[in-house]
């Protein structure tokens, strides 16, 4: 260990590579981010989670769209290093072992940030024990109670067994990783010889605890059976205090992770806004998530940019810059990447899709909220659209949870609605989404779409990956798209913010204000004033690069969340 850890950082999954399958969306990329610019910013971060030796789940799709799911292979270990450390859980009573493999995240500068994956398959561990760190979000919620479990209190012990003594702030990356609490919770009881915790206790855990909510889904926020909670956790002092996570008799992790936090954020000004009337939660900050400029921006723009503004990768402020790149030079950039793009979709689908036609893409994971399948509302206008302004390419992509039943129709819904539209509009939708494709995708694509049911998009940051690219948004408002909009300049916005109080769907609204932009702004701009186009390539890196990416929300959370000294 070289410089002191004081802030650990917990999170149930961590997208460090495409081929470690330790992530399975949005969260947990967003987590690979984090830590790729902690490491690149020098902050004394310490990363946890677990190994998801099956990991999520691989997709497959038959022609009609039916998705079939198989279990991750992947080479858990050859990235890792396995270290001495054991740490023991009690998960329904029995004690489960847990080891910490790491990976080192090294920085731009050289520093690096240790991730440790915690696995319990070990031989003194029952088979089903050895399982727990097995598939990510898989079983019922016994077995995700029992991951939570080990993710928190294993991972505090495991940082106290191995040597990272000056943590004095914990991040909880989202509710899973509340258990931590008990941890630390069990440390202030030991610390005093008490039995029954104090307000003096809490106030001990809450100074070193910081919390991200990451979705405004109340299906997103954990709340276990308290039977199940007392079964699988056993007696414990966090049990005698139902004022921190009470919610209607069931056990609400998120209320756990408030409770006890000194700072809570969301991760948008709008998701910060509409917290107290969703969920009564107030002092609830923001901070706005985004993405890694060097991990997110594909290879062609990025000789571009190491010639002409050579300090980007350490300081993506500097991408304000890009206002001044030769607009010929940034097109044929993101044609190369287009290019890479459909030689993927050639390869997979056996489609032949034209450079020089109009493309717009669509990635997230399929379940109701995010209306995957909105763009296919109307196809007679779309069919009378295109007819009169020019064709159109639609690439999709996207996971839903196997037991999201609503999600997987939503794909089939794609599929079919894709192959009527067809050749004027031709769709294809791409397996197995993960941050290979995500990279390809939204750096590949003219126009990236995004039209969840508002006020649900807590931030999104496919968009962010997009504008670093030169690839404007067409999206609704919500998330980081109401900071990042700039409309005509930086894209284009479906409705407005006035139309998106939580209130029954306006389906078919939202539709009709989609196909209005692409019908009067975007596809005549697209074949009609090419260099118009360019300006607007430009503006998306000059004015979204240097805000919505990882270095900058990093430092806002050095400051605001951990308080570390600059
Ligand atoms: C970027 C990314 C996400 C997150 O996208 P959102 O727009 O935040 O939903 C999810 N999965 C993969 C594979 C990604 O690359």
């Amino acid at each position: 260990m070289n410089t002191p850890r004081t802030v650990a950082y917990f999170s149930m999954e961590i997208g460090l590579r495409a081929d470690m399958a330790t992530y399975s969306g949005g969260l947990g990329v967003l987590a690979g981010d984090t830590v790729h610019s902690a490491a690149d910013l020098g902050l004394p971060l310490v990363a946890v989670t677990l190994l998801h030796r099956q990991g999520y789940f691989t997709q497959r799709l038959s022609a009609t769209g039916v998705q079939q799911t198989q279990p991750t292979q992947w080479a858990a270990t050859a990235y890792l290093q396995e270290l001495p450390a054991r740490a023991t859980v009690s998960v329904e009573g029995r004690p489960v072992q847990v080891r910490a493999w790491q990976y080192d995240v090294r920085g731009i500068r050289g520093a690096t940030v240790p991730v440790l994956l915690l696995d319990a398959d070990l031989a003194g561990n029952t088979p089903a024990d050895r399982a727990l760190t097995g598939v990510l979000y898989g079983g019922d919620a016994r077995y995700r109670l029992a991951q939570e479990l080990l993710l928190g209190l294993g991972g505090v012990r495991l940082l106290q067994a191995l040597g990272y003594t000056q943590v004095n702030c914990f991040h909880l990356n989202e509710g899973h990783a509340s258990f931590l609490t008990a941890a630390l919770l069990e440390q202030e009881l030991e610390r005093h010889g008490r039995a029954a915790p104090t307000d003096e206790d809490l106030a001990a855990v809450r100074a070193r605890c910081v919390f991200t909510t990451h979705t405004p889904v109340p299906a997103g926020h954990d709340r276990f059976p308290l039977e199940l909670v007392r079964q699988v956790l056993g007696p414990h002092p966090l049990l005698q205090l139902p004022a921190l996570w009470q919610d209607a008799g069931l056990f609400n992790m998120t209320f756990l992770a408030l409770s006890l936090s000194r700072y809570a954020n969301a991760v948008s000004q709008r998701h910060a806004e509409i917290l107290p009337g969703m969920f009564g939660w107030t002092h609830v900050h923001a901070i706005t998530n985004g993405v890694h400029a060097g991990r997110w921006m594909a290879p062609p723009l990025q000789a571009l940019f190491d010639r002409h503004l050579p300090g980007w990768r350490e300081d993506p402020s500097q991408l304000a810059g890009a206002s001044s790149l030769p607009g010929e030079a940034l097109f044929a950039a993101h044609q190369e990447a287009k290019q890479a793009l459909f030689a993927r979709v050639q390869r997979e689908t056996h489609q032949e899709f034209q450079l020089d036609v109009l493309t717009l893409g669509f990635a997230r994971r399929a379940t109701s909220y995010k209306r995957a399948d909105l763009f296919f509302t109307d196809p007679v206008r779309l069919e009378a659209l295109s007819r009169q302004h020019g064709l159109l390419q639609l690439i999709f992509a996207g996971k839903a949870h196997p037991r999201d039943k609503e999600g997987q129709a939503m794909i089939q819904h794609i599929v079919q609605a894709g192959t009527a539209l067809a050749p004027r509009i031709r769709v294809v939708y791409l397996a197995d989404y993960d941050m290979t494709l995500g990279g390809l995708i939204t750096a590949g694509v003219d126009v990236w779409l995004n039209n969840p049911q508002p006020p649900l998009e807590a931030s999104g940051t496919s968009g962010m990956k997009a504008a670093l690219n030169g690839v404007p948004s067409l999206s609704i408002l919500d998330g980081w798209w109401v900071e990042g909009c700039v409309e005509g300049v930086t894209g284009w916005a479906i409705g407005t913010l006035e139309d998106h109080q939580p209130q029954p769907e306006h389906r078919a609204q939202d539709a009709a204000a989609l196909y209005d932009k692409l019908e009067r702004a975007i596809l005549p701009t697209y074949y009609q004033q090419p260099a118009q186009w360019q300006t607007i390539m430009r503006a998306c890196i000059a004015r979204n690069g240097p805000v919505f990416n990882t270095h900058r929300m990093m430092q806002e959370y050095a400051q605001q969340a951990y308080q570390l000294s600059p």
